[in-house]
């Protein structure tokens, strides 16, 4: 299974990708978390990387592809994968066409005023990427792991809007571009992850 998780900042890709990725035995790969490896250990990469990231906008297409690109290579790959973050332009994708075939595209639909709302009260494991609403666990530590919660540096009112913004107009053409070629399946992702995990466990099941 080849998947693709698409939707705005927020929509909740990773903590459904992190249960799709458990029940089905693929990797999660995630753009976003590879270039947070890379900005932690410093590499000119990430070093490159970390302006756009913190201003809310997009890392260079040529830059994101590679790592993607190699990152398919790898062999946990061979029996398929999940695609968190990636595409993220019309760029991207038809690339990934180039080295990849998509089994599924699936688009977590969430409202921009709901994505405000979740991100602004985002907290995030420094170790595991989990993610919490920070008004129901108000500790500072993951329950998964015990790894430091917190507000990652474009989870910020200002950077929250620029990516917003970034998402309509770069990243929404994707849905078209998807839907047109038969592979695109769409999930109401403002309910709950347990609500949420049952409908793309259910668009999983056909195929
Ligand atoms: P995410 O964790 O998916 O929200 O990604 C965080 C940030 O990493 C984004 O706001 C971008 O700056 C960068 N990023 C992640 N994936 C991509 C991508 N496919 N193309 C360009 N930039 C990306």
């Amino acid at each position: 299974m080849n998947l693709v998780f698409l939707g705005p900042p927020g929509a909740g890709k990773g903590s459904q990708a992190a249960l799709v990725c458990e029940k089905y035995s693929i990797p999660h790969i995630s753009t976003g978390n590879m270039l947070r490896a890379a900005i932690a250990q410093k590499t000119s990469m990430g070093l490159a990387a970390k302006k756009n990231i913190d201003a809310g906008n997009l890392v260079p297409d040529d830059v994101v592809i590679e790592i993607v690109k190699q990152r398919l290579a790898e062999d946990d790959c061979k029996n398929g994968y999940l695609l968190d973050g990636f595409p993220r332009t019309i760029a991207q994708a038809q690339k990934l066409d180039e080295f990849a075939t998509l089994d599924l595209v699936i688009l977590v639909d969430v409202d921009d005023k709901s994505i405000i709302k979740r991100l602004s009260r985002r907290r995030t494991c420094v170790d595991c990427s989990s993610t919490y609403d920070i008004s129901k666990v108000p500790e500072d530590a993951c329950h998964s792991c015990g790894g430091r919660l917190v507000r990652r540096t474009d989870d910020s009112k200002e950077t929250i809007k620029n990516r917003l913004n970034v998402y309509h107009e770069l990243t929404s053409p994707l849905v078209t571009y998807y839907k047109d070629s038969g592979r695109l399946c769409k999930v109401d992702g403002k309910a709950t992850i347990e609500v949420v995990f049952s409908a793309v466990s259910e668009v999983l099941d056909t195929i």
